[in-house]
């Protein structure tokens, strides 16, 4: 068999390299570093954590991520398998001795006798002959790797910083206070008229507002983050308000074209949150990138009428990020469409943090190596954790807003409630796992 090739070996890049050789397909994984450097990576081994030491909850009955551990465990998860072997004590998190756990890695894919590392940058568009290839070089993909991928999909498709807004489950949102209505009640060719969340503010609110962003901590940009500049659309909120008290009122927060249904006083300012997912179960607050420290994010967020008990799907945040506008992009396997021999696998896809990468990588790995074998492997439904982050990043999630994403119940299909029989919010994410690790077993049979 003809060997699959992975770029980069990072998070995505090892699990997927393991998925393959397991798989009983030769592999070829090319790793820049020590040949060259990133501003993050200390070492030189493979699967380095580059800050945390941590793979978070790993309550895998009532939270996302230890869910997706527990899926990545049962589809013989490299990155699972080495973490477990050095765990260090982190409450209900998994958190582990990160150099054991990189040199864990690093062995297991040297000794494997399908695999073979090459320590070498990649540069150029990989060759025609490398016919299945895994692109999976991550947020710090190198200059001249990120130059090769804009010229395939266009420089309007290749991101360099995630700006990311508050998102918030519509379910924690008071609607005794806040409305649906698209400004001007404007039709657009996908909605009707009531696209947007608004919550209203009057002048009193809006200038605490205003001042509580003056005044809230901030966190401070890495040393390396420091030289690239903000876009001027979508400076952070609070940079906004520091600007001029009227600034919001006349950008995102513009009261105009809105009625407020429960209340006869127009609006001084407003607050607008769009739909986040195809599923509408998560909203983004329109504009709202911020650099605030998480506990201030809240504090301030929660102050915004009908945000009072708002639950986030993820905070705010701004960093050095290399990421495509993978919706548009990539087809359901992790294939880019105007070039299917490239796959993508990572943070680069779109997906955030340490095991959504290496979960990427493993369906990337998982979906070359059922290609070479001539067999079609669909994606797990959209009810597991592998299946919501994929359908995110590929489609589920609006390409015109889409920013990296953690995975979290919010990008699941709710649990159906028959009549009469509403599950309680507290009992809900147990039944989220269950159905979860049944429809993954039964992807599993089907295809295994
Ligand atoms: P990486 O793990 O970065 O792997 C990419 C690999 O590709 C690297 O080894 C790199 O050397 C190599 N490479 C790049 N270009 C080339 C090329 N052209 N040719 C050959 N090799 C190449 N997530 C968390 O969950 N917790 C955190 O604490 C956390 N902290 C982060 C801190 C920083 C500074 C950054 C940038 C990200 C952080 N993340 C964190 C987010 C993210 O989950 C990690 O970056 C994760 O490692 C991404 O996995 P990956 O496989 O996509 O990329």
């Amino acid at each position: 068999l003809k060997p699959i090739h992975v770029i980069g070996g990072g998070m995505a890049g090892t699990e997927a390299t393991w998925q393959i050789a397991q798989s009983g397909i030769p592999v070829v994984l090319h790793e820049m570093r020590p040949v060259r450097k990133t501003d993050a990576h200390q070492g030189e081994g493979l699967a380095e954590l580059v800050c945390s030491n941590s793979f978070r909850s790993d309550d895998y009955e009532n939270n996302a991520v230890g869910l997706l551990h527990e899926e990545m465990r049962r589809l013989d998860s490299i990155i699972m398998a080495s973490a477990a072997l050095h765990m260090v004590p982190a409450g209900g998190a998994l958190a582990v001795d990160r150099d054991n756990f990189s040199d864990e890695v690093t062995r297991r894919l040297e000794t494997h006798p399908l695999v073979t590392i090459v320590r070498e940058e990649i540069d150029a568009l990989p060759p025609e002959e490398w016919d299945s290839v895994i692109m999976a070089t991550g947020p710090l993909t190198s200059e001249s790797m990120s130059t090769v991928i804009a010229g395939i999909t266009g420089e309007e498709y290749l991101a360099f910083f995630d700006a990311i807004a508050p998102i918030v489950y519509k379910e924690s949102i008071n609607f005794d206070k806040a409305w649906f209505q698209s400004r001007y009640d404007k039709v657009g060719p996908m909605g009707d008229g009531a696209d947007y969340i608004n919550c209203p503010m009057n002048k009193e609110q809006y200038e605490t507002f205003i001042q509580a962003l003056i005044d809230s901590e901030k966190t401070d940009f890495k040393e390396w983050e420091e030289n690239t500049p903000y876009f001027e659309g979508c400076l952070p909120i609070e940079v906004m308000a520091s600007r001029g008290v009227e600034t919001l009122r006349f950008g995102p927060m513009k009261p105009v074209g809105l009625t407020n249904p429960h209340s006869d006083e127009e609006p001084y300012a407003v607050v607008q949150l769009r739909q986040d997912n195809k599923l509408g179960t998560i909203y983004n607050i329109v504009g709202f990138q911020t650099k605030m420290k998480y506990g201030a994010q809240m504090e301030i967020f929660r102050a915004i009428p009908g945000l009072e008990e708002a639950e986030f799907a993820r905070l705010g945040g701004l960093h050095r990020n290399t990421f495509l506008k993978s919706p548009k992009l990539l087809d359901s396997s992790l294939r880019m469409k105007p070039m299917p021999r490239l796959r993508f696998a990572g943070q680069i896809t779109g997906v955030e943090g340490y095991v959504e990468s290496a979960a990427s990588g493993l369906m990337a790995g998982r979906f070359a190596a059922a290609e070479r074998l001539g067999k079609e492997l669909p994606a797990p439904p959209i009810t597991t954790a592998h299946g919501a982050l994929i359908n995110h990043v590929t489609g589920g999630a609006d390409a015109k807003t889409f920013q990296p994403m953690n995975v979290n119940f919010g990008i699941f299909p709710n649990i159906p409630r028959g009549p009469g029989k509403k599950v309680k919010k507290k009992d809900r994410k147990p039944l989220y796992s269950k159905r979860a690790l049944e429809d993954l077993q039964t992807w599993y049979d089907e295809n295994y």
